[in-house]
């Protein structure tokens, strides 16, 4: 009776693979959103290349080697240096012979600075990750995604378009990096690229619990964190891939677009005045 059970369970059909034979390029894949992406793309039948500033392979390769329906393959690639991005490109194409999307993620948000204690360099080393290294990444890819007709997805975030307390240089490479990429669908149109992003609010990752670390009261911080949103919780990274697969696969009349990701968190026009912070909106 059991045997018979579980033929009759495996013998239903296959879970259909939405990016079967497609070979990805993930930017900061190891943790967090990016992890999360590796992992739905290699599930749906992709060849997976991920990156990240380490020198050592990365534990993710193995894992999914023995798990997947497609593979992965690990590349140290630090997105701040283009010698390193270039290559990051030429093993993907050695491997693979191809490229049909690339998923610029790789990034960082500084714990709360305010101006004054901001100096130029550390703006320009934001810009450097957060902005330029998506800008490179694209640039090496796109001669192979124009042979493909393959699409771009940069991880942006919801603060580039609402801003946020005490994060100017982060809330400045994330704006641009929504608009560079409306220019950058604009653009390559003409070869049938698309070109999207998405938009985070709060998502849950080893970046939200390290920012949190540097609060007075970290546990306060996460509360705060998941009333942000209208949905009383913070994302998960799993939310966050399969928009990122839906991007990919079958939103194929999609470019230029913005997908917020945010459970509602820039909604409900509401008192915001640090000064007068008894005063509703309805009062002015
Ligand atoms: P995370 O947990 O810190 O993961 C970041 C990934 O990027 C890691 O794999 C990291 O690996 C890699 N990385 C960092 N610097 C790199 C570099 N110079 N070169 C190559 N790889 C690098 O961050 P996350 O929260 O998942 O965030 C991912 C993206 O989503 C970022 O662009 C972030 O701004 C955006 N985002 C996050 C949230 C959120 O609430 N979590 C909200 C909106 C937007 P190594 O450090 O080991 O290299």
């Amino acid at each position: 009776m059991c045997s018979r059970q579980s033929t009759m369970a495996s013998s239903g059909p296959a879970p259909r693979l939405r990016y079967h034979n497609k070979v990805v390029i993930v930017t900061g894949g190891t943790k967090g959103i990016g992890e999360a992406i590796v992992r739905i793309f290699a599930n749906n039948g992709a060849s997976v290349v991920f990156c990240s500033k380490e020198e050592t392979a990365s534990d993710l390769e193995d894992e999914l080697k023995s798990s997947g329906t497609g593979t992965a393959i690990y590349v140290s690639c630090d997105v701040t240096k283009e010698e390193e991005i270039k290559r990051l490109i030429g093993v993907t194409v050695k491997a693979y012979g191809k490229i049909d999307c690339l998923i610029n993620n790789a990034g960082w948000h500084p714990p709360e600075q305010i101006i004054d204690d901001t100096s130029a360099q550390e703006f320009q080393d934001l810009l450097n990750l957060n902005l330029i290294g998506y800008f490179l990444t694209a640039k090496y890819a796109l001669p192979h995604l124009r042979k493909t007709q393959g699409n771009i997805i940069n991880i942006s975030s919801l603060v580039g378009i609402i801003g946020q307390k005490h994060a100017i240089p982060y809330v400045a490479t994330k704006g641009a990096v929504t608009a560079m990429t409306k220019a950058m669908a604009v653009d390559e149109s003409q070869y049938n690229v698309r070109v999207n992003s998405i938009s985070p609010g709060n998502i849950w990752t080893p970046l939200w619990k390290e920012l949190a670390s540097h609060s007075t009261d970290p546990n306060a911080m996460i509360l705060q964190g998941n009333d942000a949103q209208l949905l009383g919780r913070m994302g998960t990274v799993e939310e966050c891939a399969n928009a990122a697969l839906f991007l990919a696969a079958e939103g194929t009349f999609c470019t230029g677009i913005d997908i917020l990701l945010t459970g509602g968190a820039e909604l409900n026009y509401a008192n915001k005045n640090q000064q007068k912070s008894g005063i509703s909106t309805f009062d002015l």
